[in-house]
């Protein structure tokens, strides 16, 4: 099912839904299980699984050589998607991206997914590598997101990239894009980000979903602004609780977003990390129940391997 006709059928009552990570090339799709068994209690309707970058390993070659090789170190998104839908009857939504595919390989992808029965697909355009500075496309892929979520109109539509015989059984995916509550990184104001976003939305995609934040005033201002450009489709907020100390610098440095000083002092304050993941799940707990109360169409949350302060979070709301 689609997660808009989730939404729906959910008639104003706010859904809890969750984001993970495949497993590292080589450990075994059970890690997965553990952290989403513990999950499954708050009835997801829906669960995200993330696509990976490929990136540059070094192999050691001996006498001081290293050889460069660039691998997915996270593969199998698709598959865990089917694995998932099937372990626990739940619809799951893969992450679709732009960058390291071509089109011909996103639209192997996209069949895999219509035959797998999976509804929906998130359209990203995926970061830089790490060695890189800028995104850069690969050859015969996608530019931006906006590009993939008409290809994925297109196929919806039965128009494939080169059509071989007359479409018959078309794919009908519901689009999930991204959204920036305080703009994406490249974009040089929030305005022009918006307009971006707009774009995206009329070439096609049904739903947003945002990057993480800690201030829900920053959310409650871009879903305003956002409906002044014309975006009415359903704006998710998406949450990451604060889990170590490093995430005070990391997630900042690496997302681009800010985190309040009242959360910045209550870390630094604890003598340890178990103190802090008690503190995340605090925050987590404050800004769900701000957000309830404003009516979000569901609460996403950011996984990233662990869900324990999810489940302690999501206790408190549901
Ligand atoms: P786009 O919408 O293409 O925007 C990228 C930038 O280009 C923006 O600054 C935008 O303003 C600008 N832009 C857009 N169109 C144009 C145009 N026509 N001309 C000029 N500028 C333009 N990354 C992963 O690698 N894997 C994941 O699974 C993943 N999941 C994510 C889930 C969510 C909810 C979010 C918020 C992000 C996720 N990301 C993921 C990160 C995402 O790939 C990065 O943030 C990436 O840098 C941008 O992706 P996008 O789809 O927003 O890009």
């Amino acid at each position: 099912m689609k997660v808009t006709d989730h939404i729906k059928k959910a008639k104003g009552k706010t859904l809890f839904s969750f984001e993970i990570i495949p497993p590292q090339k080589g450990r075994s799709i059970q890690e997965l299980y553990n952290n989403i068994d513990p999950l499954m209690e708050f009835k997801p309707p829906f669960i995200d699984v993330t696509t990976s970058r490929e990136q540059y390993i070094y192999i050691d070659k001996g006498e001081g050589l290293l050889d460069r090789k660039i691998t997915r170190m996270r593969p199998g998104t698709v598959g865990i998607c089917a694995a998932i839908k099937h372990k626990y009857n739940v619809d799951t939504v893969p992450h679709v991206l732009c960058g390291g595919f071509t089109k011909e390989e996103t639209e192997y992808l996209l069949v895999d997914c219509h035959y797998l029965g999976i509804d929906n697909v998130m359209a990203l355009r995926g970061d830089a590598m790490s060695h890189q500075k800028y995104f850069e496309p690969s050859k015969g892929g996608h530019k931006y997101a906006t590009e993939l979520v008409s290809q994925i109109q297109n196929l919806n539509t039965g128009k494939y990239l080169h059509d071989v015989v007359e479409s018959e059984h078309k794919s009908d995916f519901c689009i999930g894009v991204a959204g920036y509550p305080e703009k994406h990184m490249e974009a040089p104001s929030l305005q022009t980000d918006l307009k971006r976003l707009k774009e995206k939305v009329d070439a096609g995609a049904d739903y947003i979903v945002t990057q993480m934040f800690f201030d829900n005033k920053k959310y409650f201002e871009f879903v305003e602004a956002a409906k002044a450009f014309g975006i009415n489709v359903p704006i998710i907020p998406g949450i990451k609780p604060i889990a170590v100390k490093r995430h005070l610098q990391i997630l900042p440095q690496v997302f681009k977003i800010d985190v309040p000083e009242e959360l910045i002092q209550a870390v630094e304050n604890c003598k340890d990390n178990k103190a802090v993941r008690q503190v995340g799940i605090e925050w987590g707990v404050k800004q769900s129940k701000e957000l309830l109360d404003y009516g979000v169409p569901v609460l996403h949350y950011y996984s990233m391997g662990k869900s324990d302060n999810i489940k302690a979070i999501a206790s408190e709301l549901f």
